[in-house]
């Protein structure tokens, strides 16, 4: 599902040592992987990498089955919307908008029927336990709300990828422990899942291969 070949970058051309150097890995459909190591360590540059959100200095990166690298910006964020899903540690959720709007937001913008695009977002919120709260604001909901509407959002667009960035960082444990167990759940249905996080617990307990990066290495 993802291949890195060689991957390298670098922010500035000087840049010792590099933010990734010389990074080979692949990712088979249906993985659950985490992505470990100390702050600065790369991880957030390397799931941006793989996000399409950057571009690698050198290198190939392929993504269900698209080299990234051929793909102009357009065709890209078409691609991101289509085949991959994100969750931030800070949710990034749009507070003009109710949990329902936020979470078909990504579906409107593919052109899914509004009819369409509601019964798969509320089977979504239901299944993460929120389905009460379609009609609030994200300001009213807790930080683990918050990521479980995040997460559906993620969903929407069955996403080949789902990219997570430290998403129990801003949670306590309780709400995380939650998250977590539905990331499992999602996982045993067949989603790949690439997580981003410092917590050795969660890693080992939920995660099928770890990743350790050090340095960019
Ligand atoms: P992590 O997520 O593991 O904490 P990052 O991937 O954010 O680490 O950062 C890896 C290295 O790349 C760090 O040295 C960081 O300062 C640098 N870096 C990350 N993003 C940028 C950027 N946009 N511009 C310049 N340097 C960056
Ligand atoms: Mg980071």
């Amino acid at each position: 599902m993802i291949e890195l070949i060689d991957v390298a970058k670098r922010f500035a051309p000087g840049d010792q040592p590099a933010a990734l150097e010389q990074l080979n890995a692949a990712v088979p459909a249906g993985q659950f992987v985490a992505i470990m190591g100390p702050s600065g360590s790369g991880k957030s540059t390397l799931l941006n990498l793989i996000a399409g959100l950057d571009r690698p200095t050198s290198g190939q990166i392929m993504v269900a089955g698209r080299d990234l690298g051929k793909l102009g910006e357009g065709d890209l964020a078409r691609f991101r919307r289509q085949h991959l899903g994100f969750i931030y540690q800070f949710f990034n959720l749009l507070n003009q908008l109710t949990v329902l709007e936020n979470v078909i937001l990504p579906a409107q913008l593919e052109g899914v029927t509004n009819r369409a695009a509601h019964a798969r977002a509320r089977a979504l919120l239901a299944q993460l336990g929120i389905g009460d709260h379609e009609r609030a604001y994200p300001a009213r909901l807790s930080g683990g709300q918050r990521q479980r509407v995040a997460i559906a959002r993620a969903l929407i667009n069955r996403p080949a990828v789902l990219l997570a960035d430290e998403p129990t960082g801003a949670l306590d444990s309780r709400s995380g422990t939650r998250v977590m167990d539905l990331l499992a759940e999602i996982h045993r249905q067949g989603q790949t899942i690439v997580m981003v996080t410092h917590d050795t617990h969660l890693a080992a307990a939920y995660a099928e291969r770890i990743i350790t990066l050090r340095d960019g290495h």
